[in-house]
């Protein structure tokens, strides 16, 4: 008998955990891999934001908080994003969730009915479309190639929009590009949400990962006010990946219905949880601007590095910890009796010859690309880069 339900069986485990579930077998059998596929800084969460939960667990923060937040963090949210964004929010506008994942999928659960369409700025984090699809919804990419900064125009969004369209979904800075979009970039496509009264879903959860020292926040630009919702978190920017905190700023009415599925599915994030990521919002961001510079750092190298492989085309990203190139010139090449057609192959290829684990850009809705995320060591990149471009230079 076959007991799983037709939404299961068409879902796919996540392309990005996938990969590293991948890696980390593979280590398991005493392969020395590298893994560049998860997006997870290598850092620790800063000694100050652990205190504070530990701190909250001796002070008896061990049971339900409200479903939209604790107060105390809800209030640190509402000045973040005063302070940091521009945007004003009122307290019943704010729901914190297990993780900006989950707040995606409470607004898509929110807005979605069957067949509805959602605009995803292509290339895409993986999770996006999976995560519409299961709802039910379609996901409807509009792609960008590394000609153009891997950045959608505003007529390419127009094209795109029909009368199912029920929003517009995109991250700045970009996982995986690590495009950043401007603030002339995203009054062009306001002007077209605006016209078309579409929802837009800003995930902004690489924030304080950005090296251009500008970050643009949608939801300013007063057309769209009031049909933006705001995503972050503090797995990027504070390196809390495992602790599963994110957050939304949204219309009222939108805030309510994320609360209210949250309110069937998970009661909420855990109170230790929220009153460390109010520390975290509040107290000195030293930490974070010193993993944002590491970053940079290693960005520059691994551009350096990369663009010493004849064949790997790459853009210059601007922000988060991910590099896209284009690797269409291995495309067609073979070694060993194995063609790489597209970048699966590719991806796969490298994991068995190089033991470098990197995600496939199809993943991302592009297979021209592989993603490469370089939160790690400038040793462990330059090793795997080393291994990359031997094993990309045995093609032919
Ligand atoms: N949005 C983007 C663009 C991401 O890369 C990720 C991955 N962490 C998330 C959302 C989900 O973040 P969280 O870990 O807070 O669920
Ligand atoms: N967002 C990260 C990534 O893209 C973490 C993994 C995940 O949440 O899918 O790799």
């Amino acid at each position: 008998m076959d007991r799983l339900s037709d939404k299961v069986k068409r879902l796919p485990e996540s392309a990005t955990l996938k990969m590293a579930r991948l890696a980390r077998e593979l280590r398991a059998q005493g392969k020395d891999v590298i893994s560049l596929s998860l997006g997870e800084p290598d850092f620790d969460t800063p000694q100050h934001i652990k205190e504070a939960a530990i701190q909250a667990l001796r002070d008896g923060y061990t049971k339900y908080t409200p479903v939209p937040g604790l107060p105390e963090l809800v209030e640190a949210i509402r000045l973040k994003f005063k302070r940091d964004n521009g945007l004003t929010f009122d307290k019943d506008q704010i729901v914190v969730s297990n993780g900006a994942k989950q707040s995606i999928f409470n607004i898509s659960q929110a807005l979605l009915n069957e067949g509805d369409e959602a605009i995803i700025l292509t290339p895409y984090w993986v999770s996006y479309h999976d995560i519409i699809q299961m709802i039910g919804g379609k996901p409807v990419p509009v792609r960008a190639g590394i000609e153009q900064d891997f950045k959608v125009t505003p007529q390419q969004l127009e094209a795109a929009i029909t009368q199912r369209t029920k929003f517009v979904l995109f991250s700045s800075p970009c996982n995986p590009t690590g495009s950043v979009y401007t603030q002339e970039e995203l009054e062009g496509l306001a002007e077209v949400i605006a016209r078309h009264q579409l929802i837009v879903v800003s995930d902004e959860i690489y924030e304080y990962i950005n090296f251009t020292g500008q970050h643009a926040s949608i939801g300013t630009i007063d057309a769209v006010r009031d049909l933006t919702v705001t995503v972050n978190g503090f797995a990027k920017g504070f390196a809390m990946t495992g602790w599963r905190l994110g957050y939304i700023g949204a219309p009222r009415w939108l805030a309510r219905a994320c609360a209210k599925i949250q309110s069937q599915v998970t009661s909420g994030a855990t109170a230790f949880g929220q009153k460390a990521g109010a520390v975290a919002l509040t107290s000195d961001p030293g930490p974070t601007i010193a993993m944002r510079e590491a970053f940079r750092r290693r960005r520059d190298l691994v551009i350096e590095l990369l663009s010493a492989i004849p064949g790997v085309k790459t853009n210059h990203p601007k922000g988060a910890f991910y590099i896209f190139p284009d690797m269409q010139a291995f495309f067609g090449k073979s070694f060993d009796g194995q063609t790489i057609r597209h970048s699966d192959d590719l991806a796969e290829y490298l994991l068995r010859e190089a033991l470098v684990a990197t995600v496939s850009g199809a993943a991302f809705g592009d297979p021209n690309c592989i993603r490469i995320s370089y939160a790690a060591s400038e040793d462990q990149l330059r090793e795997a880069i080393r291994r990359m471009g031997e094993a990309l230079g045995k093609l032919s």
